[in-house]
């Protein structure tokens, strides 16, 4: 039944997805909360984000609990590994302190050994922030609350760009 066959393919393209950014949180940026971290994106990434992804991680086979990651269309061809930066841009994540006055982003990482200190601040991956001033240090905006974060310290967060507005 074409019905069925669709809907298998759509689950297991999302299944796919899933894993491969698990495998990209847990061994290219370290962290424990892979599988909620894969959970809030894997429905923003495009075709072509999936296909950089898989690339990029070399075509994996398992997720980090072990579980098998269905071959995508990439798998089979010989790619050159890409850089991880060149994913990043096409997905307009940046370090925060690359990022321009004005801007609204969603927090994607932050270094492990911040992470309580960002945190007690509302800084947590998913969260949406905002960039109120970044001269001569950056004013950031979560919620309600405005939080002074030195340059060097904007540099250990990398955020997803939404969009840049005037705050009002
Ligand atoms: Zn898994
Ligand atoms: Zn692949």
């Amino acid at each position: 039944m074409g019905f069925t066959k669709k809907g298998e393919q759509i689950a297991r393209e999302l299944v796919r997805k899933h894993r491969l950014w698990e495998v990209f949180f847990h061994d290219v940026l370290g962290l424990k909360e892979f599988n909620e971290m894969a959970d809030s994106v894997e429905h923003d990434s495009n075709e072509n984000v999936e296909e950089s992804l898989c690339d990029f991680l070399d075509h994996p086979q398992q997720c980090p609990d072990g579980k098998p990651i269905p071959r995508g269309a990439c798998c089979g061809r010989r790619f050159r590994r890409k850089t991880g930066w060149g994913l990043f841009q096409r997905m307009d994540i940046k370090r925060l302190c690359d990022v321009e006055k004005g801007t609204r982003a969603r927090v994607v990482c932050l270094r492990e050994k911040f992470f309580s200190r960002f945190s007690s601040f509302g800084i947590i991956p998913g969260f949406i922030i905002y960039v109120k001033e970044i001269f001569p240090g950056f004013i950031i905006k979560v919620d309600h609350t405005e939080i002074a974060l030195d340059r060097q310290l904007c540099c250990e967060i990398l955020v997803q760009v939404l969009h840049q507005q005037q705050d009002t």
